[in-house]
């Protein structure tokens, strides 16, 4: 599977806002954004105004930089989210919020979603007592999340967990800490997803 590979700080400075894409390091006095807020490259301080593409455009950036998808897995979901009922900008991010590895990541199990994945794929993670390995994988309501009995003494996992029991989490995930469990308890709704983007100018660019 393609992924990114450069720097990430670059990214939330590129999208003007904070994507917490680091773990611990986002909420430290080393966060690169706090320190320059201004968008990387030579015209240092200088954000032009931007067309009404370019607006969409980089709303749709910020949203996939978010998650770290790749605009084919992410236009993929998207295509899925217009195919369900409903808002197709809504549909979008209760997909991509109900995708394992943010589960993973907002339930406190990985400090980032970067790691999430990385877990998922090495086989830590049961999903209603089956071991799933795709990051990709939609949860339904009602589907728990359990670390494996073999990784609750992997140092990572131990690391992320300590930090855990700090975290905020919407209503629609439920942890369980000390059970090394979670449960996506119902379907996201908009006004419940924590997501600063504006989905409606990302189905105004798809649907040029
Ligand atoms: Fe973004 Fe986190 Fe890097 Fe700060 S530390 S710039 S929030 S990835």
């Amino acid at each position: 599977m393609a992924k990114y590979n450069g720097p990430v700080c670059k990214l939330c400075r590129r999208e003007g806002g904070k994507l917490f894409l680091k773990g611990d390091r986002c909420f430290s006095d080393k966060c690169a954004y706090d320190k320059r807020e201004y968008a990387p490259g030579v015209h240092k301080g200088i954000r032009r105004k931007l067309s009404e593409y370019g607006e969409q455009l980089r709303e749709k950036q910020k949203l996939k930089r978010t998650y770290g998808l790749m605009e084919k897995q992410f236009k993929k979901t998207y295509k899925t989210a217009e195919r369900m009922k409903g808002i197709t900008g809504e549909n979008l991010l209760s997909l991509l919020e109900r995708r394992l590895d943010n589960a993973v990541y907002t339930l406190g199990f990985a400090v980032s979603r970067k790691l999430a994945r990385l877990l998922i794929t090495h086989g830590h993670f049961l999903v209603n007592g089956k071991k799933v390995n795709i990051p990709s994988y939609v949860l339904k309501p009602g589907e728990q999340i359990t670390i494996c009995e073999k990784s609750r003494k992997c140092e990572i996992i131990k690391n992320s967990l300590e930090s855990a029991v700090r975290k905020t989490r919407p209503e629609y995930f439920e942890a369980n800490i000390d059970a090394y469990q979670g449960t996506l308890k119902s379907i996201p709704e908009r006004d419940e997803i924590i997501s600063t983007a504006n989905e409606k100018l990302i189905v105004e660019l798809y649907s040029k």
